[in-house]
């Protein structure tokens, strides 16, 4: 579990398949974990080169019956599901987005955070511009519609010179290409499959596996993907600028892909395994049994169990039914959430000395509550571990975190955490062992780990709260 209001948003496309809506309907099924507000799909008729539109607020199995995807039609389609990370929870910010300008038809999903999107907007609309939601991304949209470039690949690459950020996006043109970007840092994933001979995007590698798509690579950081009729080609959005270092979000590999997906090759799971085997090392305990705090925290716990000798077990059971709270927009619904979605097994509990796993700690509110439901439940001894280090910094580049002051880690110490919390021991993964667990240097190249050391790769060129009020959701 994570308490972070998280999950951004997944992408998701297909190019040259005759079910190409239904496999998109698909896919958006397995990213559903990373956006549940709204999900969205776009497909082109080829037969009378139009694109075909149909969103609605809500998970993609709600948003989808049999009757919206046969009014679907066409060999390629994108999908999006949403959390809103910029602009407000609303079906006017639901995406693809579908616009049309000088050059054709349009569509666009974009998954992360464009950190100078207000002042483009401000720029934009001080020269007459109208935009039609609140989010980031119809930035993108706008400087492409300014472009002269009679070529749709040509009008994007311009417009994502002007934007910074975070960025994987998929666009979908009336005249039949599928195009895939992703940001010079690299911050989302997006990667590239096959499925016979169709080319799939998504977000992540489990869409393949759902849908049978074998997968061949990442876009890589700073590339842009051009999938037509004549197959895939490739080129640079910055094409005469040295690439600077990739910047994954290390984030990705603590919590927020399915741990069926690989990230840079590397298994998610695994991942999660190491980082708790690394955290039985850095901080053991005395105890009877080892539990995580499902979903998320299981990879991490049974890693922390194997390392430590120490039995697995189910001590905290989530009803899948009531969605993942954290992304609820509101306070309140988030206050119930624990309750309702977590319940401990006292046959499991009662009388042990219990290691807690989790993925993060971020308000403490939460882990404060599972510690009680712990204790009331009959365990002796709590000791809460979390397979990353203190989140200290709030997130620009698509991830909805709080802000700094709501951070716990960003002013206190583990000690005042573990009293607020009232567990008897708390203990974090180092940012070393993180690295480490993830597959480089304590430095961390390749990676961005902002949320735990404040160092920005890309910067933000306004005060933290300024630019967090942009991306935060209204009410929280
Ligand atoms: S700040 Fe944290 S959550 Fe945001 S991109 Fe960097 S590592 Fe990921």
């Amino acid at each position: 579990m994570c308490y972070v209001e998280v999950p951004m948003c997944g992408v998701f496309g297909i190019h040259g398949h005759d079910e190409a809506a239904n496999i998109a309907y698909l896919g958006l099924h397995s990213l559903q974990h990373r956006g549940q507000e709204s999900a969205g799909l776009v497909a082109l008729d080829e037969q009378v080169g139009l694109l075909r539109r149909h969103v609605a607020m809500g998970l993609v199995s709600d948003s989808f019956g049999r009757e919206q995807l046969s009014r679907l039609p066409g060999r390629t389609a994108i999908g999006h599901v949403r959390y809103s990370t910029a602009g407000s929870s609303e079906l006017r910010n639901a995406q693809p987005f579908l616009f049309d300008y000088a050059g054709g038809s349009i569509a666009i999903g974009h998954n992360g955070n464009l950190v100078n999107a207000t002042s483009i907007r401000t720029r934009l609309e001080s020269q007459g511009s109208i935009f039609q939601t609140s989010s980031d991304t119809e930035v993108i949209v706008h400087l492409m519609a300014k472009s002269q470039d009679p070529d749709p690949v040509a009008r994007l690459r311009s417009a994502l010179s002007q934007v910074e950020g975070a960025y994987s996006v998929v666009l979908l043109t009336n005249d039949g290409k599928m195009i895939g970007a992703r940001d010079p840092h690299g911050f989302r994933p997006l990667v590239i499959g096959r499925l016979k001979d169709a080319y799939v995007l998504s977000s992540e590698t489990s869409s393949f596996d759902l849908v049978e798509a074998e997968f061949l690579r990442e876009v890589e950081p700073g590339e842009i993907v051009i999938i037509e009729k004549g197959g895939l080609t490739s080129q640079r959005v910055f094409p005469h600028v040295a690439a600077p270092p990739p910047r994954f979000c290390v984030f990705e590999h603590v919590y927020f892909a399915r741990p069926d997906s690989l990230l840079n090759g590397k298994s998610v799971y695994r991942t999660r395994e190491k980082l708790g085997m690394r955290l039985a090392i850095e901080a053991p305990a005395d105890a009877d049994v080892v539990i995580p705090v499902p979903d998320s925290g299981v990879p991490a716990a049974i890693g922390y169990a194997k390392q430590a000798g120490i039995p697995f077990e189910m001590g905290l059971i989530r009803s899948h039914y009531v969605g993942r709270t954290f992304i609820e927009p509101r306070d309140s619904i988030r206050h119930f959430g624990v309750r309702l979605k977590l319940l401990p097994v006292r046959s499991v509990v009662d009388g042990k000395r219990v290691v807690v796993v989790d993925d993060s700690l971020v308000r403490g509110t939460t882990s404060r509550k599972i510690v009680k439901m712990l204790r009331d439940a009959g365990a002796r001894e709590v000791h809460l571990r979390i397979s990353a280090p203190p989140t200290t910094h709030p997130c620009y580049y698509g991830i909805d975190t709080p802000t700094r002051s709501e951070l716990v880690a960003a002013s206190h110490s583990v000690e005042e955490i573990n009293r607020y919390i009232t567990s008897d021991t708390l203990a974090y993964l180092s940012h070393d062992g993180l690295m480490a667990a993830v597959g480089t240097n304590p430095a961390g190249d390749g990676y961005c780990s902002a949320c735990f050391t404040g160092v920005y790769p890309v910067s933000l060129g306004k005060p933290d709260e300024a630019v967090l009020v942009q991306l935060r959701r209204p009410g929280v």
